[in-house]
């Protein structure tokens, strides 16, 4: 373990936890990160002091609330670096973000008028935008990947054309962990009036995000992925799209008058936070930005960097794996199989063992149909992990492929 590493492993408690007897290795953080007792702590307290409805009522806890939930917001603006607080839409996360800009954005499109998903998405970036082209007559376009697991950028291209009206893709592959060169997306869209959408659920934790820098149009991710609580996500929108786009929910909050006659709409951001928000995750969220700003997520990257690069080596060294996704410029989530095992019969043996990784499609069916698989075992790392655990595992790993031989 790296000694400044250290300190950040304490601070997560179900991290001492035995699991099956042995002592839990917890490689399951491309699915959720664990967290931190700082953000446990600030959704506790919040019930324990705080808890009253936001922006309704003029008594204390209700004032003391709302100021609570907006510094959250602003916290959260500074995190990414998006220009205003109006950009910033609390959402139930990723999934929901995504649902919101495919509902809204896509009716204000014309019959024809095409949307282009990548083939290494998340079924929260594809079927979403399969229900809001069926809705408005729309059609969904694939980019292809190369046998490697990197986006085909030439087969991009070539997919789209004047009725493109937005691309939505993954800044880091959930399977594969490969790097979206989303800038170089982004400038190529732009040329042609094509707004981007992100789907950050994966890059959030690892790198450092700017909106700005990436002038993306929209930016989606959960906070559960970045030692924040489940339940609450963001949804970045530059104010200019945001503005044109209407609701996606109705409600209270979201509005400004109410009649039979015609109702009117509320101001950014809260046009798109219909009903009572999740005012706890909000400023559980808050903290968790802030425990990655004190650890350093230049630092925390690099330590997650070398952890997939030793695990790489040695599973390499091992034998009989196979490997899906890039070889460089990846992210901390491995996913692999060994010859001759399922991975749902390794994973279950490695549970026996205390060791949480993932089996399955991860959610991306058709990824694994251009692999021709089933699903693969993935592990992905967070910045508590240590080269220890991975070497546990290896051992692990080998007595799992010595029961199969
Ligand atoms: C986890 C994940 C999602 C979905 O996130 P939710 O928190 O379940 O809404 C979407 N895309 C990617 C790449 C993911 O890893």
């Amino acid at each position: 373990m790296k000694p400044d590493m250290q300190d950040i492993r304490s601070q997560f408690p179900i991290l001492n936890k035995e699991i099956n007897g042995k002592k839990l290795v917890y490689f399951d953080n491309g699915a959720t990160t664990q967290k931190p007792l700082c953000v446990i702590d600030a959704e506790a307290s919040y019930y324990k002091e705080f808890n009253s409805n936001v922006h309704r009522g003029v008594h204390f806890l209700s004032t003391q609330s709302t100021i609570a939930f907006e510094n959250a917001r602003n916290t959260v603006r500074k995190f990414i670096n998006a220009t205003s607080d109006n950009e910033i839409i609390f959402t139930k996360g990723t999934t929901e973000s995504v649902n919101l800009v495919a509902q809204s954005f896509s009716s204000m499109l014309s019959k024809g008028d095409n949307i282009i998903v990548s083939r290494m998405e998340h079924h929260s970036n594809i079927v979403p935008w399969q229900m809001a082209c069926q809705m408005h007559g729309l059609e969904l376009r694939v980019a292809e990947i190369t046998s490697n697991g990197l986006l085909d950028l030439q087969q991009l291209s070539s997919v789209i054309d004047d009725r493109t009206k937005l691309i939505s893709i993954t800044h880091i592959s959930n399977v594969l962990g490969t790097i979206n060169p989303i800038k170089e997306i982004v400038d190529l869209a732009h040329k042609s009036n094509i707004a981007v959408m992100i789907d950050g659920a994966q890059s959030i934790a690892h790198l450092n995000i700017d909106v700005q820098k990436l002038d993306c149009d929209f930016f989606a991710f959960s906070a559960h992925k970045m030692y924040g609580p489940m339940g609450i996500g963001v949804l970045y929108g530059k104010e200019k799209w945001l503005e044109k786009m209407p609701p996606y929910q109705g409600g209270g909050e979201m509005i400004k008058n109410v009649s039979f006659e015609g109702t009117t709409f509320n101001e950014l951001p809260f046009k798109f936070e219909a009903g009572t928000p999740n005012v706890a995750g909000a400023i559980a969220l808050a903290e968790a930005t802030r425990f990655i700003n004190e650890t350093g997520i230049k630092k925390m990257g690099e330590w997650e960097h070398e952890l997939t690069n030793y695990a790489l080596g040695k599973l390499t060294d091992m034998g009989d794996v196979i490997f899906f996704g890039p070889v460089q410029n990846r992210s901390a989530v491995i996913s692999f199989l060994l010859k001759n095992i399922h991975p749902y019969d390794a994973g279950t043996l490695l549970d026996k063992m205390g060791i949480a990784l993932r089996t399955g499609t991860h959610c991306a069916e058709p990824l694994m149909k251009f692999f021709g698989i089933n699903g693969t075992m993935r592990i992905s790392f967070a910045a508590y992990n240590t080269i220890e655990e991975i070497d546990y595992f290896l051992e692990s790993l080998h007595k799992v492929k010595q029961i199969f031989e």
